[in-house]
């Protein structure tokens, strides 16, 4: 993954110093945390992302279980490891379904985010686990949006409802609220509901979400963020929690040469967990999100 390349070399060489020294004084803890800081923050990982990180990596790494290992470097590895796997959101999160059907999930996020392209990853992904889900075209700011969902629709070989003529144009909360009936009298078991997205936050576009959110009243609401947005990550992400409340977060773009800040910051100054990373353009290109693996990813 080409995101997290640079901080994942940095940090290796951080270690291979580490790894030379047998008992580590504090000097030498202090030393490594001064690094471990300045490679997260070059990586563009949230001032008090970091702040917080390096103050418990720092703490545990003077404390009694480090001084009292065998191998007193590797327990400081160890001990980054457990903290960003805690930054990243502890334990994997998987997508909750409703007791009911159908699931609702909405989608939102800038535009450009790739929600879109990710509302036809989730469909296969639904799809393969043995659901029906609907795709809802609710982007009705973009000319082409729905055009463009409805193309992912097809090679996802998923369902969509779409406003027609008369029948809702121009009004995504009517058109997202008829989606969910539509899929109650079609027994499809899932929607995925595709929101408008703008290139920045505005108050227009957040009441447009949370009126969705209220009229739709979904089981989850996925927070699209592309991994290449770098420092705005934090104040995004702020921004929809503030306006949307959602429930979880999509990772995208992380094939990207993003220096993946965006992906170290967002899950801890919100507190939501990320759910899937997007990993390139084709269909099949999302995984499940699991904290320490990708922590591993980033130590290795
Ligand atoms: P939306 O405006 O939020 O619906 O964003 P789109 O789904 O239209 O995506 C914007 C652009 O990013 C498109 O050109 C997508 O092909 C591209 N894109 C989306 N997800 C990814 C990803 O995970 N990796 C890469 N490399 N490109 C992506």
């Amino acid at each position: 993954m080409a995101t997290f390349g640079t901080l994942s070399d940095r940090l290796t060489e951080t270690f291979r110093n580490l790894r030379t020294k047998g008992k580590l004084s504090p000097a030498d803890v202090d030393g490594t945390v001064r690094e471990i800081r300045r490679a997260l923050l070059d990586a563009d990982v949230a001032l008090v992302v970091v702040k917080d990180f390096t103050s418990r990596v720092r703490e545990r790494a003077l404390g009694d279980e480090v001084s009292k290992a065998l191998n007193p470097a590797q327990q400081v590895v160890q001990i980054v490891n457990e903290e960003l796997v805690a930054i990243l959101g502890g334990q994997q999160r998987r997508l909750e379904f409703a007791k009911t059907p159908p699931t609702v999930i909405m989608l939102a996020g800038l535009q450009g985010s790739g929600k879109t392209t990710f509302a036809g990853k989730l469909a296969r992904m639904l799809e393969k686990d043995g659901h029906t889900p609907l795709l809802v075209a609710a982007d009705l700011q973009r000319p082409n949006a729905v055009n463009q969902l409805q193309v992912v629709a097809e090679r996802a070989g998923a369902a969509i409802f779409a406003p027609q003529p008369g029948n809702g144009v121009g009004d995504p909360v009517r058109v997202s609220k008829d989606g969910v009936e539509y899929a109650r009298q079609k027994q499809y078991d899932t929607v995925i509901i595709d929101t408008a997205g703008r290139l920045g936050v505005d108050a227009e576009l957040m009441k447009q979400a949370a009126d969705i959110r209220k009229a739709t009243n979904p089981d989850e609401v996925l927070f699209v963020i592309d991994a290449m947005i770098g420092q705005d990550a934090v104040s995004t992400a702020k921004a929809f929690q503030d306006g949307v409340d959602f429930t979880g977060v999509v990772l995208s773009k992380l094939d990207g040469d993003a220096r993946g800040g965006a992906a170290l910051s967002v899950a801890s100054v919100t507190g939501r967990p990320i759910i899937f990373a997007s990993n390139g353009e084709g269909l099949d290109d999302v995984e499940a999100f699991h904290p320490d693996r990708m922590a591993s990813r980033i130590l290795d």
